[in-house]
């Protein structure tokens, strides 16, 4: 598939680091913080044993990685992919540092992975891998030190089982130590939606300003899981029609627009949008560049590049995945005049109402999805304004524009704690 070459041909890491640059350039930041903040505090790479059903032991590989802790706790996700990599997950806890700034959250930016294709365990090994996982990990985690939440392939059930492992180590429960968790263990209302629900925000404050109608508007998504799929839902409730949707396995492809919810009962019985009847395959590489008003990347990295970005054919690209563009891309999207809201802007809904949960936790509170909702939309939209006052103020992209935000705030914050010793 065109998106995995292109993947496993560009180091996100590379990406990370390059965008830093651009704006660590543009701040004139001090060498001193900008060697600081060029690199993570912290890695820990872990090799663990699970038991398989049939008996056998497998060795897996996991890492967690903290980039920043300046401004609080470590705050990022934990994934499960067979391509995850030491850099995948440094490029994303860097990512993590930045969005928690954007958004003004008091987060530091953290995050982790393991080696794994989790479709080919069963629910008992997938269990023993995120406890020993959990445990090995367990010497960075805690609700005050760092934060894991879902990321691709982890969910709810996951983040109650790293809750529950991490509590029979302390001997009492401690739910403040994962977000993403089930509601009946302490999860946010509105936590499972509030990604994609950001994302949305977003969209609407993005079509106010390009005065586009997003009813009737057309919406293509790439990735149809939590992000993807409910930012398909809430575009469709929007009075979007949603022409294209995709996963791993390919997409689907319906000019006159699809239905959502029916393409979610089908992918929870088939475990794929593939073979949705009344729509055309589409190819994940094509599904990009089909003419639309907003694409929504919500899989992988790295999958709009210079290969591609004179053919993206939408007017705003909604970055629900974290690094889906490269920085060649983005110059050529903001030649084209494609509007671009970049992925620690567009994707910060999620960590913003883990944050909430957090909080609830600590105050061993619960919130209604209202408020949750109402308190999620006035951060997002004012993070919005604030990245687009600054692109208009240094006539740059948003990316460099939610950049500059975020790296001069967690730089105030490195440099007003001063260096130890
Ligand atoms: P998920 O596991 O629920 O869904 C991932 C989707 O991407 C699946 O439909 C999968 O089939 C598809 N996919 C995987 N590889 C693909 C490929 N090569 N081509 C096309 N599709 C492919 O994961 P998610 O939580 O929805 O995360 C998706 C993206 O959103 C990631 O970049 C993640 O970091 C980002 N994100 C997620 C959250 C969150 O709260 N879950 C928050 C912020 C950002």
């Amino acid at each position: 598939m065109a998106t995995e070459h292109a993947a496993a041909a560009i180091n996100p890491w590379h990406v990370a680091q390059r965008q830093f640059d651009l704006a660590a350039d543009r701040l004139n930041l001090d060498p001193g913080l900008r060697r600081v903040l060029r690199e993570p505090r912290r890695e820990l790479t872990v090799h663990f044993p699970v038991k398989m059903d049939d008996g056998s032991v497998q060795v897996l590989t996991g890492y967690r990685v903290q980039h920043n802790l300046g401004r609080g706790p470590a705050k990022g996700g934990i994934r499960y992919h067979p391509d995850v990599t030491l850099d995948e997950v440094k490029a994303l806890a860097m990512w993590m540092t930045w969005k928690c700034a954007v958004v003004a959250i008091p987060f530091g930016g953290g995050k982790g992975g393991v080696v794994v294709d989790p479709k080919k365990l069963s629910m008992k090994e997938l269990e023993a891998l995120t406890r020993r996982f959990t445990t090995e990990i367990s010497v960075l985690i805690g609700p005050e030190r760092d934060i894991p939440a879902p990321d691709v392939n982890t969910n709810a059930q996951v983040m109650a089982w790293m809750m529950d492992t991490y509590s029979m180590h302390v001997g009492y429960t401690v739910p403040g130590v994962v977000t993403g968790k089930p509601i009946s263990l302490g999860g946010s209302e509105g936590r499972a939606e509030a990604t994609a629900r950001g994302v949305v925000y977003t969209i609407i404050e993005a079509a106010r300003e390009l005065e586009l109608d997003l009813n009737g508007a057309t919406v293509a998504v790439q990735g149809f899981g939590n992000a993807g799929s409910i930012a398909a839902r809430l575009m469709a409730a929007e009075g979007s029609k949603v022409i294209a949707v995709s996963d791993s396995s390919g997409g689907i492809h319906r000019e006159e627009g699809l239905d959502v919810e029916r393409v979610m009962a089908w992918k929870r019985e088939h475990g794929t949008v593939v073979g949705f009847p009344g729509a055309e395959p589409i190819s994940n590489a094509d599904l990009l560049e089909l003419p639309c008003d907003v694409l929504i990347p919500a899989a992988l990295e790295n999958v709009i590049t210079e290969r591609n970005a004179e053919r993206i054919g939408a007017r705003i690209v909604a970055e629900a995945a974290n690094g889906p563009t490269t920085p060649e891309a983005d110059a050529i999207l903001f030649r084209r005049g494609v509007f671009v809201i970049p992925d620690i802007l567009c994707n910060a809904g999620g960590v913003t109402v883990s944050y909430f949960e957090w909080v609830q936790d600590l105050n061993r509170d619960h919130w209604s999805e209202t408020i949750v909702n109402a308190k999620l939309r006035e951060i997002m939209v004012k993070a919005f304004s604030e990245v687009r006052s600054m692109a208009t103020r240094e006539a740059c992209d948003n990316r460099l524009a939610a950049y500059l935000l975020a790296v001069q705030r967690v730089a105030d914050a490195t440099a007003m704690r001063g260096l130890y010793p």
